[in-house]
């Protein structure tokens, strides 16, 4: 390990320090498998100094206008703005995104603090007059108070910004747990909210594991929790959040299909997969992991998304050069995802173009696992019912639309799924019948921006209301639903020039 190092602070009562933790976890460069930095794993004393400070924070933060908030909200979008490229390229050392890769992730991330400053627009109640005579009812909406979020590895500036904008400026505090193997885009960004004149206590952020994320779900101050991460992992902090009260939104991992009819457009169609199964690595829970080809041009598909797929770069991305693909976040990911491969051959899929042997010569200990494509895959096989989370495309054939449909059911996933076609009847009846949340009509990996939910189905999320869009404000506040009525008085005075009966 380098001299240089760096043991990642945290975040508590407005002040960064250097918690006394006894164990640490490596961050590495995966594109060259060097450690960059220490995680420290904080433990349940250090959750609960930044639920006090939290706690000291709320009541005013809560009384203070919501334009004010959002006011603070504008702020902190100049300074990520201005900041954009410096946190990518945190973002690509961290996690080996490409820049580009890692510039789209950072400007999805500022859209749910622009998303954020609208919500004075979209915050306010309902009012019935006379909803019976002489009542009147209104809806208004609070805070909640403490909230926290526990966040993946795969986009380590993107997702925490899923949630800790809305969060912040509905009123509440936040204390944010990011992935330890990339904190630091998380402390980055923190630094730049520090900056825009976040009150001290109203948002922190504690390092760590388990260990740290039980803490926050026992902890009884805590109000609601926002995870995003893996579908077993997801499912405990549903169920262990929801038996100790909280509110839990818990979106978890994916098995997406990419079905293409036989009338796809084929260009645009191979483009779609490619970019959705070897963007980011496949390291994406809207990856396009399973193409569904449809009917008898199959052995075409294939062959194009194996020309394709050869002429990807791999290499490091640390470095800004021409690569179009980085590598994967660690040695043991790279060993499981090799390990899949692996597997799909023994039971019976060919594998088309194999990235199990690619390493660059210029990064020879970095964690890479070159553009591989699995064809003839069925869905008894593990590489047809698993998440990879890896660069690995798998390709399985059936003869109709229904077939491909049945296949969409009979996966325990429910993230996204996207049909390339030119048919609105087979568009149609596709987009209201798929077992899955997320839907796209030609277009490769329908993640919705900032002023949509993340709408998750079965195994790939746990709660009710999901993350971003309206979703996500309701998530982070309670409404109160108030009557009134005014009695006449019994006895007026005619002369009492405030009560004039009559008027
Ligand atoms: P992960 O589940 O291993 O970790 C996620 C978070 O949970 C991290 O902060 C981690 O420290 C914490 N954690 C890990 N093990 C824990 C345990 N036993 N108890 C308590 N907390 C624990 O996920 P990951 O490997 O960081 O991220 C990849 C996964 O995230 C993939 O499955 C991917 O599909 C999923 N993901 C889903 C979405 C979505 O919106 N559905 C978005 C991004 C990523």
């Amino acid at each position: 390990m380098p001299a240089t190092a760096e043991r990642c602070p945290c975040l508590i009562g407005g002040k960064w320090m250097d918690v006394d933790a006894a164990r640490t976890v490596d961050v590495w460069n995966p594109s060259t498998g060097e450690t960059i930095a220490q995680t420290p794993m904080c433990t349940g004393a250090d959750v609960d100094r930044a639920v006090q400070a939290a706690l000291k924070a709320f009541p005013s933060w809560r009384e203070t206008p919501i334009v004010d908030r959002a006011r603070m909200m504008f702020k902190f979008h100049s300074l990520l703005l201005a900041n954009a490229d410096d946190i990518a390229r945190i973002v690509s050392r961290e996690h080996g995104k490409t820049f580009n890769e890692s510039k789209a992730s950072v400007a999805r991330g500022i859209e749910m603090v622009e998303y954020a400053c609208s919500l004075p627009a979209l915050i306010y109640g309902d009012v019935m007059h006379n909803i019976a005579p002489g009542v009147d009812s209104e809806t208004i909406r609070y805070p909640l108070g403490i909230c926290a979020g526990i966040t993946p590895f795969n986009f380590p500036a993107m997702v925490p910004l899923w949630m800790y904008p809305i969060a912040i400026t509905c009123g509440n505090c936040f204390i944010l747990k990011p992935s330890p193997r990339v904190p630091l885009s998380s402390i980055r960004i923190a630094e730049l909210l520090v900056e825009s004149g976040v009150p001290e206590g109203v948002f922190s952020m504690v390092h760590g594991d388990k260990e740290c994320v039980d803490a926050i779900l026992k902890h009884p101050d805590i109000r609601a929790v926002s995870f995003v991460g893996s579908t077993p992992i997801a499912k405990y902090i549903y169920e262990t959040g929801a038996a100790h009260g909280k509110r839990v939104q818990a979106a978890g991992g994916a098995k997406n299909h990419i079905i293409v009819m036989p009338d796809a457009e084929i260009t645009p169609a191979v483009s779609g997969l490619l970019s959705s199964a070897f963007g980011c690595s496949g390291e994406r829970c809207m990856a396009g992991s399973l193409a569904v080809a449809v009917g008898d041009r199959a052995d075409e598909v294939v062959d194009r998304l194996v020309d394709s797929a050869k002429k990807i770069v791999v290499g490091r991305t640390d470095m800004q050069n021409d690569v179009t693909m980085g590598p994967v976040i660690s040695r043991q990911h790279a060993e499981s995802v090799r390990g899949h491969i692996d597997t799909a051959e023994k039971e019976g899929a060919r594998i088309a173009v194999d990235g199990r042997g690619v390493a660059p010569s210029n990064a020879p200990n970095g964690f890479y696992v070159g553009p591989t494509v699995v064809d003839h895959v069925s869905p008894e096989m593990r590489i047809g019912r698993e998440e990879v989370f890896g660069p690995v495309l798998s390709v399985a054939r059936v003869k109709t639309l229904e077939d491909a449909i049945d296949l969409g059911n009979k996966c325990p996933f429910g993230n996204g799924a996207v049909i390339f076609t030119q048919s609105g009847r087979a568009a149609r009846e596709f987009k209201h019948r798929f077992n899955a949340g997320m839907i796209g009509i030609n277009v490769g990996v329908p993640a919705p921006m900032a002023w949509f939910p993340f709408t998750g189905w079965n195994q790939s999320f746990f709660g009710d209301l999901h993350i971003q869009g309206k979703e996500g404000m309701q998530f982070y506040t309670q409404q109160r639903m108030i009557m009134t009525r005014w009695f006449e008085p019994e006895h007026v005075d005619a002369h009492d020039p405030v009560w004039r009966p009559g008027h």
